[in-house]
């Protein structure tokens, strides 16, 4: 036995009530759970009554680069995040689309410049990511945005027969190599003017292959109910297994929606297999896009290449500054980022408390003066939204990380504490456990988590970086 944990609180991942309960650990695999467990371990860990869950799994990323550097997933492991899905909103490090383009078009641009993009194939972004192995396991997606950008020069039109045939030759490509499944992002404007046909073709290749589709949805404002139709036709066409990504309503006119949608969901699954996630804040964060400034309360800047010096600031008190009004300042400032507050907490708690809803975090590593949610997802939900206000009991909420999350992602031996399964752990104090990352203060580590263990290894214990190798795998279909 390499590692023992005595007197933990299990919540085992499934959603059942914890128990008390010691786990017992081989190399990068539980290999028992019970009450006073008769083993000898090399390293014996007292837990002192502390939860342990299994390593959260953060179901939306955008950590495709940030996977390949040393400390890149720091922000993920400070929370209890073990394995990370890369590739989200159409948006992949690979294949890359950079052929005859010197930058990479909005919102690629949101996890890397012109250099990032160096995979000429989704096999090589895997290979690279083996060769470096990251500090949490990856379940890479590929994006539709660079399957379009390498199909076409001009973006701003529906693809052709031809183009959509080169999508999904690329497609088949990653799918091959080992692709969990595609996303798409159809409120940007690299895909904005694809039809749902196209969309339902490249789904119907993901369906064939078994393998997920994730959607960053056309509308996620007063269209959102169109947008829900429109992804349920789509999942309905490709039979494919469906996950809306980050569900919301934004602007004041579409609050209370969610209450329509949540019953579109609840309906559809009944003979498909539709899922959705949340990230647990009223703002939203990504590239700097007018419509997305629209109807929010305030906008402000998370970076600005051309302004650095408006990091952080108002996206209003700029305008006022500059003398102009907002869409010519957004031209200036771009290519940029910005965080838009623009939701309702009742919408969110609703969404929340939806028993098939999955919690990611859709940080953005890259940005100057990231969304808190970067740092602080996941403990926001188990402090905030499950112990403070009750929204969710604490097992509830760990499942919507943790056992739900794996099935969706037909990850067999992750999420749940149970002999057979990796030691993906995180042992954290349920009184404690609180979000420190806030608006104005945005790159702190949560409060409460004790141990973050990565396939058997300690990655993160008391608030920082254990400081061994790491270990996450790639968890390639
Ligand atoms: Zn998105």
């Amino acid at each position: 036995m390499t590692l023992l944990i005595r007197d933990a609180l299990v919540y085992d991942g499934t959603g059942a009530p914890p128990m008390r309960a010691d786990v017992a650990v081989e190399g990068d695999g539980i290999v028992a759970v019970g009450p006073d467990l008769p083993l000898h371990a090399a390293e014996v860990r007292d837990a002192g009554g502390l939860a342990l869950a299994p390593g959260f799994i953060d179901v939306h990323t955008h950590d495709d680069a940030v996977a390949l550097e040393a400390e890149g997933l720091h922000p993920k492991l400070s929370q209890g995040v073990t394995t990370v899905v890369t590739g989200n909103c159409g948006i992949s490090l690979a294949p890359s689309p950079m052929q005859g383009r010197e930058a990479p078009p909005p919102p690629l641009d949101l996890i890397g410049e012109a250099s990032a993009y160096r995979f000429a194939r989704f096999g090589d972004f895997l290979d690279a990511l083996r060769a470096f192995t990251p500090g949490c396991n990856v379940v890479p997606l590929v994006g539709h945005h660079v399957l379009r950008a390498r199909a076409m020069a001009d973006l701003a039109r529906p693809a052709t027969e031809a183009e959509v045939a080169a999508m999904r030759a690329d497609l088949a490509e990653a799918l091959a190599a080992g692709a969990a499944g595609m996303s798409t992002g159809l409120a940007y404007p690299p895909a904005k003017h694809a039809t749902t046909d196209e969309v339902a073709a490249l789904a119907a290749d993901v369906a064939a292959a078994g393998r997920l589709w994730t959607t960053h949805m056309r509308d996620e404002r007063l269209g959102v109910v169109s947008s829900v139709a429109e992804t349920l036709d789509v999942a309905r066409r490709s039979g494919v297994r469906t996950l809306i990504s980050h569900h919301k309503c934004c602007g004041e006119a579409a609050f209370g929606l969610s209450t329509t949608t949540l019953a579109m969901i609840d309906k559809a699954r009944e003979t498909m297999q539709i899922d959705l996630d949340l990230y647990p804040y009223t703002a939203s964060s990504t590239v700097l896009i007018e419509t997305f400034a629209r109807d929010s309360r305030k906008v402000a800047i998370s970076w600005s290449e051309p302004h650095p010096e408006m990091e952080g600031r108002d996206l209003a008190e700029i305008c006022a500054e500059w003398g102009v009004d907002q869409a010519t300042a957004i031209a200036r400032l771009r290519p940029g980022g910005a965080i838009y507050h623009q939701m309702d907490d009742g919408d969110l708690e609703r969404i929340l408390a939806y028993p098939p809803t999955l919690v990611g975090s859709d940080g953005l590593p890259r940005d100057k003066r990231p969304h808190p949610r970067l740092w602080g997802a996941f403990p926001r939900v188990l402090g905030h939204y499950a112990r403070d206000k009750g929204v969710v009991p604490l097992e509830t909420a760990i499942a919507k990380m943790t056992g739900q999350t794996a099935r969706t992602l037909h990850l067999a031996d992750r999420g749940r504490i149970a002999p057979g399964c990796k030691a993906d752990l995180v042992l954290f104090d349920p009184a404690a456990i609180r979000d420190a990352a806030t608006y104005d203060d945005p790159v702190r580590p949560a409060e409460g988590i004790a141990g973050v263990w990565v396939n058997g290894a300690l990655a993160w214990a008391e608030g920082r970086p254990t400081g061994a190798p790491r270990s996450g795998a790639v968890l390639a279909a």
